[in-house]
């Protein structure tokens, strides 16, 4: 298809969604960034765009062989991506070597450069396509509440976080009932980082990078985001609770097995 306008309901909710993670103080500065692979597109697709071409991966992504993914620029502020969704990001579609890939973007007369996540975010996509049929987006974002929750000395291992989480309202329970996979402090954007989250992803949707952020990743954006939204409601209560000077007396261990039962197919 060479029409463009197939991707405008998904500027659409980009705009939408990265609108709601600087109103929400989830996106200081330029944090977080956002890629989602993209269906029945082909080079025609983006035959209006700039191109730069013979770019190569640090390392082939075999499975994301003529594949095209759309991702936020280094540097572009979410508030900027909200405004200007077309402008402040670019598709990167990688060669059927799966190694090299070509950038294609819009904006500004002058070429954007992918958020330096790239290698990361194709890495992740790659699994995802393997694996996971459907889940095309990778969101990464700052919640101020997870974070904070984070640098709890209790919160280390992912059963104490996530009954922790599930306990402070049913609705946690019911929408993220796999809970968060826990990454202990990396420097960001390194490559230990990066394969922990590989490998989490095996088990887990949504991950908290401990003392940093949150990595989800969704059948929608809208989807990643909402799991975040949930986790990140809980962490705020928890530290409301604490802060108001008490021990949250929290969901019981029969009432949570009572939500698991009653909605166990919501939240898949
Ligand atoms: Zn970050």
């Amino acid at each position: 298809m060479s029409n463009i306008s197939i991707l405008e309901p998904l500027y659409v909710e980009l705009s939408e969604i990265s609108g709601y993670l600087w109103q929400r103080g989830w996106a200081e500065l330029n944090a977080g960034n956002i890629s989602i692979r993209l269906s029945d597109v082909s080079e025609e697709t983006f035959k209006d765009f700039s191109v730069l071409e013979d770019l190569v991966l640090p390392s082939p992504i075999p499975a994301l062989a003529n594949e095209f993914v759309l991702i936020t620029g280094t540097g572009h502020r979410m508030r900027e991506i909200s405004k200007q969704p077309k402008e402040h990001t670019m598709i990167v579609g990688v060669g059927a070597d799966g190694i090299s890939y070509k950038i294609y973007f819009t904006s500004f007369g002058k070429a954007i450069r992918p958020t330096s996540e790239l290698p990361t975010h194709l890495a992740c996509h790659g699994v995802l396509k393997e694996t996971k049929p459907g889940y095309n987006t990778i969101l990464h974002t700052h919640p101020s509440d997870l974070i904070s929750f984070s640098h709890h000395p209790e919160m280390i291992t992912e059963e104490i976080i996530n009954k922790t989480l599930w306990k402070m309202h049913p609705e946690t329970v019911v929408f993220a009932p796999t809970g968060m996979g826990f990454i202990p402090y990396q420097i960001p954007g390194n490559t230990k980082i990066a394969n922990a989250t590989i490998e989490k992803l095996a088990t887990k949707n949504t991950i908290l990078w401990q003392k940093h952020g949150a990595f989800a990743v969704g059948r929608s954006l809208t989807q990643a985001f909402d799991v975040i939204d949930v986790l990140n409601k809980s962490a705020g209560m928890y530290l409301q609770c604490k802060a108001a000077g008490f021990e949250p007396t929290g969901l019981t261990d029969a009432e949570m097995e009572e939500l698991m039962i009653v909605y166990k197919d919501f939240g898949k």
